[in-house]
Parts: structure tokens; sequence; C-alpha cells
């Protein structure tokens, strides 16, 4: 008798203490995520034009080193304000700024089309691009127009965290670009170098973990 409620207070004991340190562990990992910085959520904006196979291929690659939400938004057709006179390309520029008004509080938008896009460049008044993001800001745009070759969806991945980092405000030089010539914050320098491109340096990365990225 007296052994069964010694064994009764025993294990009385350890539920007690259990469920203590459950409480203290949930009030800790509370202020552990309260302490964290909101992951923004990415949202995709598809332009009429772009193969929906290859929207959803670029939201599966980000959702593999972006923990936060990445949300596609039903397409749209790309503002006429945005096409330059020779109605050949889009204005890059204009597009990050229609874009920027359809990002919410938390959001941050990437614009994906298949039409050639531009901006201006030095010498040039409407150089194409494969992509532009503010930087810092809440939009950008990546172009598959320029991307040629069998790994087109893994170029457009990488060209869209070039410009998402823009956004981030990855800008480590004068040009805002990384001089390290494996990382994806790499300047084109109005060429593709995309399959030379295979991680973020180590300048780069702590910015967008800091950010809340979970890049392997
Ligand atoms: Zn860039
Ligand atoms: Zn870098």
């Amino acid at each position: 008798m007296k052994l069964q409620s010694l064994f009764l207070c025993i294990i009385g004991l350890l539920t007690s203490c259990n469920g203590f340190n459950n409480e203290n562990k949930e009030t800790e990992s509370k202020n552990y995520r309260d302490k964290l910085p909101k992951k923004l959520s990415i949202i995709i904006q598809p332009f009429d034009g772009i193969p929906e196979s290859t929207v959803t291929i670029l939201s599966e690659k980000l959702k593999k080193i972006y923990s936060g939400d990445v949300i596609i938004n039903n397409s749209i057709v790309l503002p006429q304000k945005a096409l330059v006179q020779s109605r050949t390309r889009y204005r890059a520029d204009s597009l990050i700024r229609f874009l920027g008004d359809f990002a919410k509080d938390g959001q941050l938008i990437i614009g994906v089309t298949n039409r050639d896009i531009s901006t201006t460049k030095g010498a040039y008044p409407d150089r194409g691009v494969m992509g532009l993001g503010f930087c810092p800001g809440k939009s950008c745009i990546a172009s598959t127009f320029r991307l040629k070759g069998k790994n087109r969806n893994e170029k457009l991945f990488k060209v869209a965290i070039h410009e998402l980092g823009h956004t981030q405000g990855l800008a480590l030089t004068k040009t805002k670009h990384c001089p390290d010539k494996a990382c994806l914050m790499r300047d084109a320098e109005g060429k593709d170098h995309l399959d030379e491109l295979r991680y973020f340096c180590s300048k780069c990365k702590p910015i967008l973990i800091k950010a809340g990225w979970e890049i392997k």
C-alpha cells in the first residue's frame, strides 16, 4: 500500500514537472518567435503569355529556399503604358513601379513575363535586360525572353532570386552587384552568365538570412 502511494506520488511529480517544463518551453519559443523578423510573402504576378507551368516551377523552386509564403496571383495583361515607342519592349522600370502598387504591407512582388523588357543603362537608353528590381523595395520583374537553352526554368529562378535579392537591399558595390563571379548577385553586364552562378556568397547570404530567407 505504501509502495503504491509512493509510486503514484512519483508519477504525480513527474507529470507536474513535465507540465511545468512544457509551459516554460512554450513561453520561450513564443518569445523567440516574437524576436524573429516577420517574414514577407512573395507574390508571383504572371503576365499574359507566360506558361502556367513555368510559373509553377518557379514557385516550387522559390519555396525550397524561402520559408515564408509564396503565392501565385492570377495572370494579368502587361500595362500598355510600359510599351516603348518601337513596340518591341516593355520598360522594366515602369513595370516594377506598376507592380509596386499591387504589393500590400508584408509582401514582395515579382512579375514574370515572356516579353522583352528594357531599362536605361549607361550609354544605352533602352537596353534589353533579363530582370530589374528596386533596391531596396517591394517589387521586381523577371523576363524569360532572353533566356536560352534547355535549363530556362533554372535560369529564370536565378534571375528571380537575383532581383528579389535587390529588393532586400542587396547592393554590395556602386553598381549594386557582387564581385564574386559565382554569386547570384553578380552583374550580368549584358551577358548570360547564369550557368556560372552557384550560390549566394558569404557577404550576400547573411543579408538574406537576416531578412528571413532559409538558404542552404
Ligand atoms: Zn542586379
Ligand atoms: Zn555575393
